[in-house]
């Protein structure tokens, strides 16, 4: 079943035990039975039975093999999100999927007036992010680590874009989901036109960065021609933000991939002088 689908079977009291469920995340890895009728009320306890083997069916609680306690799958995180989206009017119908990433799940939606609009699921796998779980002094679960993300990308969205910056607009954010404005346009890398202004948009990414760094704080930390998007208008649309952070080694990176990208369309320049440009320095 796809996602829309299983949001569809999920009623409100569903809903809750996974609320529930989610909400302990960070006590354990699963949560036993008993805590969660102790959690939902002694008269809920038939209901609690008919839900959890429907969420399991449905793959979005995971039953432990060895005794009677349950974690949230990512499936069931999203569905969390979809079902906030919903009630906070941002989405209202979930559609195709349109792009898979190593951190993310990105789908099609639409809005309450029929617009299509982007929500992106976070997913931080168990593969990526060893380091930084590593230096936690605690034990995070990976939907904290996936919820955490969702709200770097949406707070770099929503700064960057209030300030001016290329950035698809953000529309909400619920869990580890992060809707925004769909562009309907293609990456960097694929666009093949000789007429292409290509000095525009070196000039116009390099103001994005600048904007990042001096109002929001943060350079990109990923930014490739793979994460600029190019609508039919050849307006540009900077994506995929959420490892950004202070940091001027990122900064400085973002700044070596840019420069390196654009010397194939004759643009040079010095990468020390465009470091200070994007600090707002120069
Ligand atoms: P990566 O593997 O590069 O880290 P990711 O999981 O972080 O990817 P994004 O790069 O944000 O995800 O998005 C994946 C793909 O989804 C993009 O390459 C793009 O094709 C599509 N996409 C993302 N946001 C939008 C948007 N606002 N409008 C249209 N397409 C989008
Ligand atoms: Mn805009
Ligand atoms: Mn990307
Ligand atoms: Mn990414």
């Amino acid at each position: 079943l796809s996602l829309a689908e299983r949001a569809s079977l999920v009623g409100p009291f569903d809903y809750i035990v996974l609320k529930t469920i989610y909400e302990d995340r960070d006590k354990s890895e699963y949560i036993h039975y008993l805590t969660l009728k102790k959690k939902l009320g002694q008269k809920n306890v038939k209901d609690l039975k008919i839900s959890l083997l429907k969420l399991n069916k449905l793959k979005l609680v995971f039953k432990d093999s060895t005794s009677l306690a349950f974690k949230l799958t990512f499936s069931g995180l999203d569905i969390l999100a979809i079902k906030m989206l919903y009630v906070n009017h941002i989405l209202n119908k979930l559609g195709s999927i349109i792009g898979e990433g190593k951190e993310s799940i990105v789908y099609l939606g639409y809005d309450f007036n029929d617009n299509p609009i982007v929500v992106k699921f976070h997913r931080i796998g168990r593969n990526s992010y060893k380091s930084i779980r590593r230096r936690e002094p605690y034990k995070k679960s990976w939907i904290t680590i996936s919820v955490e993300n969702a709200e770097r990308e949406y707070k770099a969205l929503k700064c960057v874009h209030d300030n001016g910056g290329k950035v698809p607009r953000p529309l909400g954010i619920a869990y580890n989901a992060v809707a925004m404005e769909y562009i309907d346009g293609i990456e960097l890398y694929r666009v093949s036109n000789n007429a292409f202004d290509f000095t525009k948009l070196y000039n116009e990414i390099l103001g994005t960065m600048r904007i990042a760094y001096t109002e929001c704080k943060i350079a990109h930390g990923d930014l490739s021609p793979y994460n600029i998007l190019i609508d039919k208008e050849n307006n540009l649309f900077i994506i995929d933000w959420p490892q950004a952070s202070q940091s001027e080694e990122s900064l400085q990176h973002d700044i070596r991939n840019i420069i390196n990208f654009f010397r194939r369309f004759g643009i040079s320049d010095d990468p020390q002088k465009i470091f200070d440009y994007v600090r707002g320095i120069s």
